[in-house]
């Protein structure tokens, strides 16, 4: 049921951000350069300015954590671990609920309304950062739909899923250098194709440019070197969600993937969304993992129903065009290894995780070609166009393409909405003279 708010807009059961949701940012006021970055916390059409509030004295930072909401990145709160949160999450809610101050003993509830008022900027004057520090970027692999189309175009359908896919979440590091904010410029990257024929390959602009539909889950605990982690204990670990758009050059991919895996293909740029959804507004949207076709190791069992059930749209836009094209349509479920399973593989080794480590799921797609998450499926290759609104064709991105990826998970009622994650792609940037 949607939690009313006396903040009207955030009643509005197709608006993202209702008390349900509660996503954190980190934010400046637009035109303020020298206001800094601030974190905030969406509400309605509004940022609730979280220092703001806590310099009033109506919130306070967690203990131990004093300096936490004067941070530019939601980093330090998250290493106050998940009593914090959820305790930074049960007194928003009071402040903000139309029906819960009464019941709130704490204070003045008049003046906590007052304050909370002068805390609250318009979404519409504020510029969305990154809302964490990346500590380290790891990309998985884990729809199926995705691993057997790829596969089935690069090896054959007989070869479609390799034979440890079954067993294994795959994986990749990937780069947090250049994991980027949603708006953020993508420049067409360069490297080595080797044309179809061609017996040696040229440098040049990728021109299979591409994108991938995720969802990236932030870390908000660390582990210990040397030391495996639960499922469960995994599932503890993650702080929240974000949408991720893993731009990719196939062309670059499949020349350069045999036999470590994707290096530049995938380096150019990551785009998250600027709101982290927090895995309690989620809660309610639990459902359990697909069938398993074989058997897990015992260590990747899940004790519990650990994906989501959050629809997921991406949407493109040609240069000078105003007609957005929804291309793909898809649901987080589609994908066989939960985000918690992925984490829990990933410190198998004793591999350490961070504050601030960012997991990609892999693409999500599903079962038919409109639910696919990346051009290269869509397209299949290259080999089908994809008819736009307005009479253009796509078999990958060109330049001045703007991608859109939302998601939203819905509720009975209401919706937990994720906002928005944009990229364009600008023309590839002229090379130096290889010479000097
Ligand atoms: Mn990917």
């Amino acid at each position: 049921m949607l939690e009313p708010s006396w903040i009207e807009s955030a009643n509005d059961p197709v608006a993202p951000f209702p008390l349900n949701n509660l996503p954190h940012c980190v934010f400046s006021r637009t035109g303020d350069p020298g206001a800094g970055w601030r974190l905030g916390v969406g509400i309605g059409d509004s940022i609730l300015d979280i220092g703001a509030l806590a310099e009033t004295g109506v919130i306070a930072p967690p203990a131990g954590h004093e300096d936490a909401f004067r941070a530019p990145s939601w980093n330090p709160f998250m290493a106050a671990g998940p009593e914090a949160w959820a305790a930074f999450r049960n007194r928003l809610q009071v402040l903000l609920s139309a029906d819960r101050r009464s019941q709130d003993g704490e204070g003045d509830a008049d003046g906590d309304r007052d304050a909370v008022g002068r805390a609250l900027v318009p979404q519409s004057a504020a510029t969305l950062h990154m809302p964490f520090t990346v500590a380290e970027y790891t990309d998985f692999y884990a729809g199926i739909h995705h691993a057997s189309n790829v596969g089935t175009m690069f090896r054959g359908p007989e070869n479609a899923l390799p034979p440890n896919w079954l067993h294994i979440p795959i994986g990749y590091n990937g780069r947090a250098s250049t994991v980027v904010v949603s708006g953020t410029p993508v420049h067409r990257p360069w490297g080595q194709l080797k044309p179809r024929g061609a017996d040696v390959p040229v440098f040049a602009p990728s021109r299979r440019f591409d994108i991938e539909l995720e969802m990236g889950a932030v870390v908000g605990l660390p582990s210990v070197m040397g030391q495996p982690v639960s499922v469960a204990e995994a599932d503890r670990m993650i702080f929240g969600y974000v949408i991720l758009n893993d731009w990719s050059a196939r062309d670059i991919q499949a020349w350069e993937y045999q036999p470590l895996g994707p290096f530049q293909a995938k380096a150019t740029a990551t785009t998250i969304s600027p709101w982290i959804v927090t895995q309690a507004a989620l809660a309610p949207f639990r459902v359990p993992g697909p069938r398993r076709e074989t058997e897990l190791l015992p260590y990747l069992r899940e004790p519990g129903p650990m994906s989501h059930d959050i629809e997921l749209d991406v949407s493109l836009r040609p240069s000078g065009s105003e007609t957005a094209t929804s291309i793909a349509r898809t649901n987080f479920q589609e994908l066989y290894y939960s985000p918690a399973q992925q984490l829990c593989h990933h410190t198998s080794s004793g591999c350490r995780m961070n504050i601030g480590d960012l997991l990609g799921t892999g693409t999500i797609s599903g079962p038919e070609r409109k639910n696919c998450g990346s051009l290269l499926e869509i397209s299949w290759g290259g080999k089908n166009p994809i008819h736009l609104q307005g009479g253009e064709e796509r078999r990958f991105l060109e330049d001045g393409d703007s991608v859109v990826m939302t998601g939203w998970a819905q509720g009975d009622g209401y919706r937990i909405g994720f906002g928005t994650c944009e990229g364009t792609v600008h023309p590839a940037i002229d090379p130096p003279d290889w010479a000097t």
